[in-house]
This record gives C-alpha cells, structure tokens and sequence, in this order.
C-alpha cells in the first residue's frame, strides 16, 4: 500500500473558478506532491457557506465572505500529504495576495483579500472537520 501522509482540506474559491483557473490550480497542486483523495464542484447556498465560516460569523468581513462564497461554483477538496495542513497552506501564500510569496497561489491567481483564489484549513483539528462537512467516509478514496 502506498505511503500515506496526513490530509487538508482546500478549496478553490469562486473567483479563481468563473476565472477559468481550476485546470491551473490543480496542475500546481499535483505539481506539489498532493495526492487528491476527494473532489467535487458544488455551489454553496448562504446557509451552507455560513455554516462553513461559523467561526468567522462575529468578523466584519462575515456577510461579504459568505455572500461571495456562495456566488457561485467552487470546488472542494481532500488533500494528503505529509505535514498537508502547513504544505497547502505554504502552497496557497498569504491571506492577501498583495503580500503573498512568489510562486504561491494567491500571488498567481488571487485579485484581493476578499476574492483570493483557495481556502485552506489551520489545523489538522479543522482539516477533519471541515472534510467532513462536505465528504462522506465514501467519497474518500
Ligand atoms: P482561508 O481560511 O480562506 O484559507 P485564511 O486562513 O488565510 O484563509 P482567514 O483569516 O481564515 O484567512 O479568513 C478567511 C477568509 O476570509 C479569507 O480567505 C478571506 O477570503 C476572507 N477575509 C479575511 N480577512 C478579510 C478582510 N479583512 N476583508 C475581506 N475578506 C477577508
Ligand atoms: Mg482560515
């Protein structure tokens, strides 16, 4: 049996999507050594885009980053890698993509804090969480 790391949870966010970068974006993470365990293009309605950012619901950014996620179509994904929370975290760059590294994501593909590209989780405690809130056990491959 393969190797296995530990899994993160990203997505590539609306923006990046409509942008036509999904191809690219994946080409990056293949690139980087990810193995893709789970994927799918869903479209969030508000409730479930709330439910995604519940911890962010007191932040003044709350209702622009709900509204924008559930905009229109993003995909949503399990990587596995070793150390995968901090290695798709280093991938995707800094939250804002004026201040992103070269060669990350957000610096390539993001256009403001708001609309930058992809999410990732902070932690392997959220990493499960959230894989679980848009993957079955089954869809795990
Ligand atoms: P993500 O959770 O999407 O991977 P992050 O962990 O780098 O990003 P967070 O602080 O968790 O950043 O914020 C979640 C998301 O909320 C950001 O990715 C961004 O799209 C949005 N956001 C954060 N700060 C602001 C802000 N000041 N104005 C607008 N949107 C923001
Ligand atoms: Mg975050």
């Amino acid at each position: 049996m393969a190797e296995q790391g530990n899994l993160t949870f990203g997505i590539i966010k609306p923006d990046a999507v409509r942008a036509g970068n999904t191809g690219r974006i994946i080409q990056h993470i293949t690139d980087a050594g990810f193995r893709t365990r789970a994927m799918k293009l869903i479209h969030m309605t508000l409730e479930e885009a709330e439910g995604f950012y519940a911890v962010h619901r007191e932040r003044p950014f709350f209702p622009e980053l709900t509204r924008f996620m559930s905009s229109a179509p993003c995909v949503v994904m399990a990587l596995e890698k070793d150390n995968a929370v901090k290695a798709w975290r280093d991938l995707m760059g800094a939250t804002d993509p004026a201040k992103a590294d070269d060669g990350t994501l957000r610096k390539e593909f993001g256009a403001s804090m708001g609309e930058n590209a992809v999410h990732g989780s902070d932690s392997e405690e959220n990493a499960a969480i959230e894989i679980s809130y848009f993957f079955s056990r089954l869809e795990l491959v």
